[in-house]
């Protein structure tokens, strides 16, 4: 049986082309909340700590409807540009400002990229979950340091869903388990006329949620189970 992991990075718009402005958490969140309450699904909603100052009630209502909040940094730089003094900052400042809503054990690296001896600056935050690996990157297969931290890679980039129904499908479906899949707030606002990269702006808006929704009833119609990210590791761990 397949397992799933739904997670939603939860930042400014399209960073680092947009990144000033929230159009996602402020229109495409409340869609993305109700499609998961409509289809019984629990997801990790990885939060950049800058959105949980701004929009604490989007934050809330996450939280409310049963999901799992996780961090993704204070300000959504890409780690390895940060020396260890500001990654430090990035994450302890992240997760005091989140645990005040909830419990926040996982962590999800801006643009999955994450150096490796930074993963202990994650224990050090009493962090038990990586998510910043990515198994269609090179960096995948590069050295690991030995973690405390249970590593749950992604398993393919987020604009994937948004291909037609038939290269899609059988991409999915092709997927090993667990599948992990990461989508952002703003891709369910219409940016399709946005000067964007095309892959983060071809069919956003009601598409992309219309695709969201075909692609968890494709599982869900092979009985694949959903999961948060903390609830995968722990279920890994239950079965190594
Ligand atoms: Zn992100």
């Amino acid at each position: 049986m397949t397992r799933v992991s739904i997670s939603v990075d939860f930042e400014p718009d399209c960073p680092p082309y947009l990144s000033s402005t929230f159009r996602g958490i402020e229109w495409g969140a409340p869609a993305l909340l109700d499609l998961f309450a409509d289809l019984g699904v629990s997801v990790t909603y990885f939060t950049t700590g800058q959105v949980a100052e701004r929009f604490p009630h989007a934050v809330r209502a996450l939280v409310d409807a049963g999901h799992e909040l996780g961090c993704h940094g204070v300000t959504h730089t890409a780690f390895d540009t940060l020396d260890e003094r500001t990654a430090r900052w990035e994450i302890t400042n992240c997760a005091e400002r989140l645990r005040d809503v909830s419990s926040v054990t996982s962590f999800r690296a801006p643009y999955l990229r994450f150096p490796e001896p930074y993963l202990g600056l994650l224990e050090d935050t009493g962090f038990e979950v990586d998510s910043s690996l990515a198994r269609y990157k090179r960096s995948y297969y590069a050295p690991r340091r030995p973690t405390t931290l249970a590593r749950i890679p992604a398993s393919m980039t987020s604009s994937v869903y948004r291909l037609p129904r038939v290269i899609r499908n059988p991409w999915m479906l092709a997927l090993r388990d667990p599948v992990v899949l990461f989508v952002h707030p703003w891709e369910f606002v219409d940016l399709t006329g946005e000067d964007l990269r095309y892959d983060c702006r071809f069919r956003t808006g009601a598409f992309a949620l219309r695709a969201l929704r075909e692609v968890i009833e494709l599982f869900q119609r092979r009985d694949a189970t959903f999961h948060t990210i903390r609830d995968l590791a722990a279920e890994l761990e239950r079965d190594a």
